[in-house]
């Protein structure tokens, strides 16, 4: 293949401008996404050479080399992974193929720190580079093509790239970052050593760097032609807990979500029994920015024996728990575990039902803390996905009551951090349900006329406001024996809860105004079923409510506007 300039796709020329103009603060990043890039393509060997052996050529150990060049002023990251044929090459650094590329975009509001958070979380990649260099050379062969399949490619980072034919007799990549100026700071061997072990040291594959002597005679620092390890090069979750301290679970963490914060909280184990596996699980400490959608792919990474089978195994979590990020090692998969076969696996089932109850016991264990900062850590956790766990409600029965245990809401005595067992404890004497209005906003619900009478007595109601809380309601009934009822829904009971004067004081007001009734009736005959005297308002002079049973006003608006 002759020189061909081409052109990068127009979303790679915006991630481009934004990662070299953004992420400057930030910029040593390059060196996680260049090296987590390197041990992605050996791990991609790794398992397409379970098929097929002769992959591995004659290098069988795998491995990622880092090495710079004073003179030269470049730094080259080079592994023996799978490589690129010409045509991977073209796609995988020209275009993005990531899905929610667009809606990522659109997000970005110009603002350069809001900005540079929302490139972190969705993670630059490769185009990093670009932030400290102004040329990149990437040489690269595919494990398994002809010698002279080699490619190589080169940008600077603006417009276009070139790409042309090479022989290169190893496999795998080079990627080589010509320094802009100013960015020599790069070029300092305890530097990057110091950086690279950092983000490295969870990696499972040898990071090497040349080893440095100091030269009395020219007065400075020399490399030598030995490569020496800088990371520890055993997979994270397969060390002992005792040998990890925080600051590495939350570096791993970073670099698997591509988060910049630490995660809130993390669960570390190895099970054994019936089905033996390792899991490090996260939650993180904020919402990322598709967090809604319910089509997008758990974050949990799926290991067999230490060999990467899969990102984003969405079997191995139920829906409801979509923000947990982490990895599950099975022992028990086999190596060429499809996503179908994945749905339908026993282990995978026995997998995802310990993992829930792992979450759920992290959780829970946040939210019942003695300590008030991790109570404050759930009610930041609950601010950010309780939305998302409300749905588990509806969906996992086996963890119905665990769950409604870490609901939190707001009500009429409390703005936030309401739980049902609260709600309970506070609860008059004589009430048997638990009140609750739903509305869309705040301010509705805490103006609806429908509370007038819980006001007058005091009695504490829940006020939703969240879309999914109508269907909510529908999967929640009970909390220990107590009914949930919406007070805008039939003739709210206040049972026991009236006293006797108030009773008979309806009574006699609505045989005193059965003939008004009866005109409003005739009179609205084609917009309400019925027109009753109530006991629920205190100032205003009407109100409207639906038949217990039936869809509430707040759900038909919503449906209306759905165009339902
Ligand atoms: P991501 O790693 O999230 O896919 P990147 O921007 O880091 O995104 O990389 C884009 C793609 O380029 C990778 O998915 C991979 O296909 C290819 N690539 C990058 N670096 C290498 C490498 N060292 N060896 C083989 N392929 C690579
Ligand atoms: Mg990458």
């Amino acid at each position: 293949m002759d020189k061909q300039t081409l052109s990068f796709q127009a979303e790679v020329k915006q991630i481009l401008h934004l990662v070299t103009h953004s992420l400057y603060s930030n910029k040593e990043i390059f060196l996680r996404e260049l090296v987590s890039n390197a041990s992605d393509a050996c791990d991609k060997l790794r398992f397409e050479a379970l098929n097929d052996a002769s992959l591995y050529e004659d290098q069988p150990n795998l491995e990622v080399r880092v090495a710079f060049d004073k003179d030269a002023r470049t730094i080259t990251f080079r592994d023996n992974g799978i490589g690129m044929s010409a045509e991977e090459a073209v796609a995988n650094l020209g275009t993005i193929a990531k899905s929610g590329t667009r809606e990522f975009m659109s997000r970005l509001e110009g603002d350069q720190k809001k900005d540079a958070q929302l490139i972190g979380q969705f993670g630059v990649g490769f185009y990093s580079g670009f932030i400290v260099a102004d040329r990149i050379t990437v040489e690269t062969r595919r494990a398994g093509a002809a010698a002279d399949h080699g490619v190589r490619w080169t940008s600077e980072g603006t417009g276009d790239f070139q790409v042309e034919s090479i022989t290169r007799p190893e496999r795998g990549t080079s990627v080589i970052l010509h320094l802009r100026e100013g960015e020599d700071e790069f070029l300092n061997g305890w530097k990057l050593k110091a950086i690279i072990g950092k983000y490295s040291d969870h990696i499972s594959l040898p990071v090497l760097m040349q080893k440095e002597e100091w030269d009395a005679e020219a007065q400075q620092q020399v490399t030598k032609d030995e490569w020496a390890p800088v990371n520890k090069a055993a997979a994270l979750w397969t060390r002992s807990k005792n040998d990890i301290t925080p600051e590495q679970y939350a570096e791993f963490y970073k670099q698997i979500s591509y988060d910049t914060e630490a995660p809130l909280a993390y669960t570390h184990n190895r099970v054994e029994g019936r089905s033996e596996y390792t899991q490090l699980l996260y939650v993180p400490a904020k919402a990322p920015f598709d967090l809604w959608n319910r089509d997008k792919r758990g974050g949990v990474k799926l290991y067999v024996k230490r060999v990467f089978i899969m990102d984003d195994a969405e079997a191995l979590m139920p829906v409801y728990l979509r923000f947990v990020k982490g990895v599950i090692d099975s022992a028990d998969l086999p190596l060429n575990v499809s996503r179908e076969l994945l749905q339908e696996s026993r282990d995978v089932k026995a997998i995802r039902e310990g993992s829930t109850k792992r979450v759920l016991g992290m959780l829970e264990s946040l939210a019942n803390s003695e300590d008030e900062a991790e109570r404050a850590k759930y009610a930041a956790f609950w601010k950010d996905f309780g939305v998302v766990l409300k749905e588990g409600i509806g969906e996992d029965h086996a963890n119905h009551e665990r769950l409604t245990k870490l609901l939190r809401f707001t009500s009429t005595h409390a703005d936030e951090g309401v739980s049902l067992a609260d709600y309970v404890s506070r609860m008059k004497e004589g009430q048997e349900s638990i009140y609750v209005i739903t509305a869309d906003s705040l301010a509705t619900a805490k103006n609806s006329p429908q509370l007038e009478i819980f006001r007058k007595k005091g009695i504490e109601v829940l006020l939703l406001t969240d879309r999914v809380d109508e269907w909510l309601l529908s999967h929640l009934h009970d909390f220990e024996g107590k009914t949930l009822q919406s007070v805008a829904k039939g003739a709210v009971d206040l049972g026991s809860l009236q006293d006797e004067a108030e009773k008979k004081q309806a009574e006699e007001a609505a045989t005193a105004f059965k003939p008004v009734l009866d005109r409003l009736k005739e009179a609205l005959k084609d917009r309400a079923k019925d027109v009753r005297v109530t006991t629920r308002l205190v100032d205003s002079p009407a109100c409207l409510v639906v038949e217990e049973g039936d869809v509430s006003a707040h759900l038909a608006r919503m449906l209306k506007q759905a165009g339902q």
